[in-house]
């Protein structure tokens, strides 16, 4: 589904240059749960920012569903993100002055879905996540959880392939934080791809695999049984 190799990316600082991603090599198949981890400023963002075609890299190859992404024209590649691609923010990203059901009614909108069939669409994924109550509320009257629960919605309703989440409990406490991750499990378990950005250990061990980040290349990609077999040694 994703496959990158050799993915370098630095930023221009005046005269300098921050070299941030220095030759990642990463796949990832249809269906799988993973876990970028790493301290603050490794690179995560910009990782999944480039894997969802909302920033360049300056070198390496980048195949999106068997499609190099670099020889897509912008407007190809806008469709192809719109298509393939959903994200989950830390901060939720919601239009305040919207409703639950107007907030996740709007990627169909954008795909030109009729009115009636946006409402329709847009309650049973809020009803997905457990919010079919709060449809009418605006974000300023729902719990941190629930704001997540509504973007998520929001993310699914596009129906993309793949989920990208940029620490999507990092604005949660850690009860929440479960729930947000139980609920992103149970997405990956009917089928879609998802790629969690996170630098929490308990967040990451709730995905079946976790990559780690360092120094801007993957010093370590381990399955999830692997990681917990290592720790009873
Ligand atoms: P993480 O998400 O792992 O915390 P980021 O990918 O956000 O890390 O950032 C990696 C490094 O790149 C940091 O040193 C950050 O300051 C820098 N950086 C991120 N975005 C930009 C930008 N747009 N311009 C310049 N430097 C940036
Ligand atoms: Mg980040």
């Amino acid at each position: 589904m994703i496959e990158i190799k050799d993915l370098h990316k630095s930023y221009k600082m005046g005269s300098n240059s921050l070299h941030v991603l220095k030759g990642i090599n990463f796949t990832a198949e249809e269906g799988e749960l993973v876990a970028i981890m790493g301290s603050s400023g490794s690179g995560k963002s910009t990782l999944l920012n480039i894997l969802g075609m909302l920033d360049g890299a300056n070198s390496g190859e980048y195949n999106l569903d068997g499609v190099p992404i670099k020889d897509l024209t912008e407007t190809k590649a806008a469709q192809y993100r719109n298509k393939f691609l959903g994200f989950i923010f830390q901060s939720f990203n919601l239009i305040n002055y919207k409703s639950a059901l107007e907030n996740v009614a709007l990627p169909l909108y954008y795909q030109k879905v009729g009115r009636k069939e946006r409402q329709v669409k847009a309650m049973s994924y809020l009803e997905r996540v457990g919010l079919k109550e709060w449809a009418e509320h605006l974000p300023s009257e729902l719990s941190g959880g629930q704001k997540q629960r509504v973007a998520i919605a929001r993310a699914m309703a596009a129906e993309p392939k793949v989920l990208l989440a940029d620490e999507p409990t990092g604005a949660l406490d850690s009860t929440t934080s479960y729930e947000v991750m139980d609920l992103i499990q149970k997405i990956n378990d009917e089928g879609n791809t998802i790629l969690v950005v996170t630098h929490e250990e308990d967040i990451a061990h709730m995905c079946k695999r976790i990559v780690h980040l360092k120094d801007g290349v993957i010093v370590e990609d381990k399955k999830i049984d692997q990681v917990r077999a290592e720790q009873y040694v």
